[in-house]
């Protein structure tokens, strides 16, 4: 059997977007920017992209809307702006959190080198940052608040409505990374009182090397990208229409059939948890309720990720260990070190991220394997023997 259970790091292309893509890629070559018919039936397409994805966010205005070459340019072209231009009302502080994807937290490294100050808030045990601590942050100087939607690792979802409001009511701008919350929850720019917003395309079953900047009206941005007058001046370089077409009718398509695809992909979700409780000292990392629907982030004490994750692909199994950004490097993931998992739970971490291809019965099959995978390296391992024997001691009780 084969299982892919790695949706947090790209999901297949959906047919509807394939399709477009296609039917784009044949038949709309035309440059946008060109003020001939070729052009300008090419233009009509990104008009139409532009207010679909203002759709499915409830923008105000299609204007709103920038297309960039994925959610990491969507991060840093948000953060950058918002430090370039309040820098200039002495306003250098920004506000995120220590597990944001690396496109924040780099971007943050940078600005720092720059003279910028930042404060990275710790969530609570389970993944969620306290509003309290996101409002004491703020200072009079304090340029922009940076908090995720939902963590790519392990699914928490942050109280974004309630940060949004403190923000609003402090006069400090707010952006979040939304590329894992896009068309898995709702959205909606307005009523959370969201400045900047970034997604991708490929998280939803849209394209790769596609994404979305929503930036309130009002909103300063700037370049990432110098060149031409493309997407309002604020982003350069001939667009990709196919791509961004595809990713609209992607998001449109997500959106629109959110709440029975989710409640399926939940449902998968609690039967993976229910099956995997019984493993001794192993844990379910990221609070149980408030967490992506498709999202399992598992710590198995006295085995390694990295072991379990290439045995399981044996099995057929595709699944993550911390997140593939880092999966090059042996250092446990900074997300879960950075809500307060012991490193030695960390380092045996799995991933699972599931979607609405995935079955009941490929659910059973990735408890079963899990199951045999973790007993086969703890037999097998001096660092579980020290557990066993009582030379080390446990970082995680028995039973959950
Ligand atoms: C995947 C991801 C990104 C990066 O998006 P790309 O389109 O791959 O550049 C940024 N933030 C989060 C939370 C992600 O999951």
């Amino acid at each position: 059997m084969r299982v892919y259970a790695d949706n947090a790091a790209t999901t297949y292309l959906s047919k509807t977007a394939r399709d477009k893509l296609i039917e784009c890629l044949d038949n709309y070559n035309g440059n946008p920017n060109s003020l001939h018919t070729d052009g300008q039936r090419t233009q009509e397409i990104l008009d139409e992209a532009r207010e679909i994805v203002a759709g499915c966010i409830n923008a105000k205005n299609p204007n709103e809307i920038y297309f960039t070459s994925g959610g990491s340019e969507a991060d840093n072209q948000a953060l950058l702006s918002a430090a370039r231009v309040l820098a200039a009302k002495g306003k250098k502080h920004l506000v995120t959190l220590n597990i944001e994807h690396h496109a924040i937290l780099h971007t943050m490294a940078k600005l720092e080198k720059e003279g910028f100050e930042v404060t990275y808030l710790k969530p609570q045990l389970n993944g969620i940052v306290d509003v309290e601590d996101v409002r004491n942050a703020i200072r009079e100087d304090t340029a922009l608040v940076s908090v995720m939607f939902a963590n790519n690792e392990m699914g928490a979802i942050q109280p974004i409505p309630e940060i949004g409001a403190i923000c609003k009511e402090k006069g400090v701008l707010f952006h979040t990374d939304a590329v894992q919350a896009a068309a898995h929850l709702p959205i909606d720019v307005q009523a959370m009182n969201i400045d900047m917003l970034s997604m991708s395309g490929h998280k939803f079953h849209g394209p790769k090397g596609v994404g979305i900047l929503y930036a309130r009206n009002g909103i300063r941005l700037v370049n990432v990208i110098e060149g031409g007058a493309q997407e309002r001046g604020k982003r350069a370089g001939t667009v990709n229409v196919p791509g961004i077409a595809a990713m609209a009718v992607a998001l449109k398509e997500g959106c629109d059939n959110m709440e029975v695809n989710m409640s399926k992909v939940r449902a998968l979700r609690d039967r993976l948890i229910e099956g995997l409780k019984d493993i001794p000292y192993s844990q379910l990392n990221g609070d149980p309720v408030r967490r992506l629907p498709g999202n399992v982030n598992w710590s198995f004490e006295g085995v390694e990720g990295e072991s379990l994750l290439l045995h399981l692909d044996m099995y057929g199994i595709e699944c993550s260990s911390g997140s593939a950004c880092t999966s090059e490097s042996l250092d446990p993931s900074h997300v879960l070190t950075g809500m307060g998992v012991p490193v030695e739970a960390a380092h045996g971490s799995l991933r699972f991220s599931l979607d609405i291809e995935n079955t009941e019965e490929q659910i059973d099959y990735v408890i079963e394997k899990v199951h045999s995978v973790v007993n086969y390296y703890r037999n097998m391992s001096p660092y579980w023997e020290d557990l066993e024997n009582g030379t080390r001691e446990h970082c995680i009780p028995e039973h959950m």
